[in-house]
């Protein structure tokens, strides 16, 4: 016999792939499609022509506080213990973001402890009250130098806007810091896929009730498979034919280089460039990875408009047209929204895992499993 799918999942990244495999787990047939001819979606990886494994779609360093989401990965994964350090050039010096006790001493000459760090910072900075933007947070903990320094020229490249047009959340990813710590993340859990994560997900996917079909468009099949349930992970706008307008997502554009015969190119994993180059940072994979290898593979990043929808535009007028979205999706009782694109929410990886966990729980409660 051939029956369709129970569940219909669009998108094979993080979201997709999350809910298939606990689906498939509860027993449910599942076919998995995507549109690109991989798996892993944005979070995909695989060796360069040199032998360097790199992020296709830039760097993705895990982190998490949420032991669930770590448990739950580490069924298709061993791990690697990486804390991801980030240096940006500034003033001609490389030195820790976010901003700490070193940053600071370092770019104004100073020797100060922690106490001191702190007076200097409740000097400068400029407080705000509401803080509704971007440029609010980043001013209000500060001040406008190391604002102008570290995070006006970074925000105008990445998202070719203002500090002042984005919502807070976008900045506030980033702390600061009085004492030395310089790592980027501080979360519980910090580690990379010790196989990567391409083998990550053909662990997840490798289930006898989930199919996969890769180079498939949603929009080709949806008129001819009629699954008892949809799991839709792309672009929520794209879904509902732009009923209400384009939702913005920004875009990147990668430059991959290898470099022969030098075992790094960096001092840390990332150095970011709030202020020079039309590039916003460069990667080096091995940092993150801890391969071996002689040579050294990196990538540049470089924003822009056009291409693969990377990041939704946190905006109040877009988060206004996302809830239009959103309640027509609501509408629709057969079809669950999840993910990065699908959410138009500034996901990371481990918040995409755990907004599929909960989905793939409800519709495990509420499908009817006769027959199953
Ligand atoms: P995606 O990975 O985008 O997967 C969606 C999939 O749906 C895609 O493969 C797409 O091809 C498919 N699809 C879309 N439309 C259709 C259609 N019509 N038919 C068929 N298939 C379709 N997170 C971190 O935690 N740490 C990091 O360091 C980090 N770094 C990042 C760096 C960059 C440059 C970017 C862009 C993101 C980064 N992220 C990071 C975020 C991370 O990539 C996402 O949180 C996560 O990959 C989102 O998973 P997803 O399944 O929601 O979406
Ligand atoms: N940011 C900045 N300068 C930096 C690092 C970050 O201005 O050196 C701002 C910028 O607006 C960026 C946001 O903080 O888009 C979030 O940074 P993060 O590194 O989390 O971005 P992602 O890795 O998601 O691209």
């Amino acid at each position: 016999m051939n029956a369709g799918p129970d569940i219909l999942i669009i998108g094979a990244g993080f979201a997709g792939a999350t809910c298939a495999r606990e689906l498939a787990d509860a027993g449910y047939r599942v076919l998995v499609i995507d549109l690109r001819p991989h798996i892993a979606g944005n979070a995909y990886d695989e060796y360069d022509a040199c032998g360097v494994l790199v992020h296709r779609y830039g760097p993705h360093l895990f982190h998490t506080n949420a032991k669930r989401v770590f448990s739950w990965l580490s069924r298709f994964t061993e791990w690697r213990s990486y804390e991801h350090r980030v240096l940006a050039e500034v003033d001609g010096q490389l030195l820790p973001i976010p901003i700490n006790r070193t940053t600071l001493n370092r770019l104004y000459g100073l020797d100060l402890d922690e106490a001191g760090i702190a007076e200097y910072l409740e000097r400068v900075r400029e407080p705000r009250n509401p803080i509704r933007t971007s440029e609010d947070v980043v001013l209000n903990s500060v001040g406008h130098d190391l604002c102008d320094k570290f995070f006006r020229g970074y925000t105008r490249k990445q998202w070719g806007l203002d500090l002042s047009e984005l919502s807070a959340g976008v900045a506030a990813r980033i702390p600061t810091r009085i004492n030395d710590d310089d790592r980027y993340f501080t979360d519980a859990y910090q580690a990379m896929p010790k196989d990567g994560y391409t083998k990550l997900f053909e662990r997840m996917l490798d289930h006898p009730n989930i199919n996969l079909r890769l180079n498939t468009d949603y929009v080709q099949i949806r008129a001819h498979i009629n699954p008892r349930h949809t799991v839709y992970t792309g672009p929520i706008d794209a879904y509902f034919d732009y009923c209400f307008g384009h939702l913005p997502y920004r875009s990147l554009r990668f430059e991959n280089e290898h470099i022969s015969n030098s075992e790094w190119f960096q001092p840390v994993g990332t150095v970011n460039y709030p202020n020079e180059h039309a590039y916003t940072r460069i990667t080096e994979f091995k940092r993150a990875t801890g391969q071996i290898h002689s040579g050294t593979s990196i990538v540049r990043e470089y924003p822009q408009a056009e291409g693969d929808p990377f990041y939704p535009i946190p905006q109040p007028e877009n988060e206004v047209r996302y809830q239009q979205y959103k309640a027509l999706a609501e509408s629709e009782p057969d079809v669950s929204f999840v993910g990065r694109l699908a959410q138009y929410r500034y996901y990371n990886m481990d918040q995409v895992v755990a907004a599929a966990l909960r989905t793939a729980g409800k519709l495990i409660n509420i499908l009817p499993r006769e027959g199953i």
